[in-house]
């Protein structure tokens, strides 16, 4: 089979990057940590994921598939989410125990309202050596072109769009939406103009249902500074019927694209970096390859995820939960009671789904949606 063919990855690198992170002693403030927070398996918590909302404009099959996400599923009341103030205010304690990067996920995030004061807030964080905390969101793009300018006002600083294909039949067939092609394209073309370059382009790859537009995609990024990202389909969440023949392993679309268009790798740009990058021979760009189920990278995960309603989940493919942030907020707990369960949760941390997949898919989980976790 294909998928046993591995890209190389530059992991030593990035676990010296870690590493070196992890021996810079910095103040926390509340708590009395002397170094970054560690997991169980070592792992920096760097990276926090927030997922804004659980709803969405479209229905990706391989994501809330219409059968499961239809009009009598149960999205959370307004009352449960989290508030824009207690996002900044939880933000605000993962900031001070080692985070650098927020990504405002879902859901779709531009269906939030006061998606742009949270990020005005949200930029104005600062870690306690007063560094600047880089604030990226990731959108299907349908309501970018409305949104862009503001969005950058506001202290985005980074946009990941997701879109599938750039045949109109197909698109419409992964996102199971009447949305038009051209109104993703839109909405980039607004990120690009607001400056919000580099602008990275997400496309999920399913075998039989759009492949086929792997090169058209790859010929319509080229030359534009755009980096076009291909991501296996995952099994993430328990409702989209994942199966590993219909994952088109990052290698098959290196090999394709490389046929017409030589690629050379590229190094990581940072420790943790999910993506394997490419750039064209001929000096036209740079693709990217997130090959999360042929290619293992939870040695050197670092991400954690807040759900909608303020759970805090330490790996995408979670069954379930055991803090409870939201919970602490409104039973008025303090900061330092905020970070000592977020210290907690991390510490005790030991998940690598992915380097255990095989072995765990033997046992039926019933692992929690990625609307609702944040992809
Ligand atoms: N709605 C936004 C969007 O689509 O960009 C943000 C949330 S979405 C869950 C985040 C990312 O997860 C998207 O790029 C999407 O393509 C990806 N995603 C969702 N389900 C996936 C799956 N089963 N396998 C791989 N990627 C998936
Ligand atoms: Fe919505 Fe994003 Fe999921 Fe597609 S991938 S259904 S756009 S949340
Ligand atoms: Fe991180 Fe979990 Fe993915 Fe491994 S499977 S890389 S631990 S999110």
């Amino acid at each position: 089979m294909h998928y046993a063919k591995i890209i190389p990855v530059k992991i030593i690198d990035a676990r010296k990057a870690i590493h070196d992170a992890n021996s810079k002693p910095e103040p926390s403030g509340g708590i009395q940590l002397t170094e970054r927070l560690l997991d169980s398996l070592h792992r920096p918590m760097l990276d926090l994921r927030i997922s804004v909302t659980d709803r969405c404009n479209l229905r990706c099959t391989y994501c809330m598939p219409r059968e499961i996400f239809d009009k009598n599923h149960v999205f959370l009341p307004r009352s449960e989410l989290l508030s824009l103030e207690e996002i900044v205010r939880v933000a605000e304690s993962f900031v001070r125990l080692g985070v650098r990067k927020i990504r405002l996920t879902g859901g779709e995030p531009l269906l939030r309202r006061g998606i742009e004061r949270l990020i005005e807030k949200l930029s104005a964080l600062r870690t306690d050596s007063g560094a600047a905390v880089e604030i990226a969101l990731t959108t299907n793009g349908v309501a970018l072109a409305a949104k862009a300018q503001a969005l950058k006002q506001a202290g985005l600083s980074r946009i990941t769009v997701s879109l599938d294909a750039l045949n109109e039949a197909v698109f419409q067939r992964m996102s199971d939406s009447g949305v038009q092609v051209k109104s993703v394209l839109q909405g980039i073309e607004a990120a690009q103009r607001a400056g919000l370059s580099p602008i990275k382009v997400n496309m999920v790859v399913k075998r039989g249902v759009n492949d086929g537009e792997i090169l058209a995609m790859a010929e319509h990024f080229r030359h534009t500074g755009i980096i076009l990202r291909f991501v296996e389909y995952m099994d993430v969440g328990s409702s989209n019927g994942w199966v590993m023949d219909e994952v088109v392993p990052a290698q098959e679309v290196v090999d394709l694209i490389s046929a017409r268009y030589p690629l050379l790798p590229v190094d990581p740009n940072c420790a943790g970096e999910v993506a394997s990058r490419w750039a064209y021979a001929d000096g036209a760009g740079e693709i990217g390859q997130i090959a999360s189920v042929t290619q293992v990278f939870c040695h050197e995960c670092t991400r954690i995820r807040l759900s909608t309603d303020g759970k805090l989940y330490t790996c995408l493919f979670a069954e379930q939960s055991d803090t409870d942030l939201r919970a602490l907020l409104r039973t008025g707990k303090s900061d330092e009671e905020i970070r000592r369960a977020i210290t907690n949760n991390w510490q005790n941390r030991s998940d690598r789904y992915s380097q255990g997949r095989h072995e765990f898919m033997e046992t039926p989980r019933n692992k929690i949606e990625m609307s609702y976790i944040g992809g």
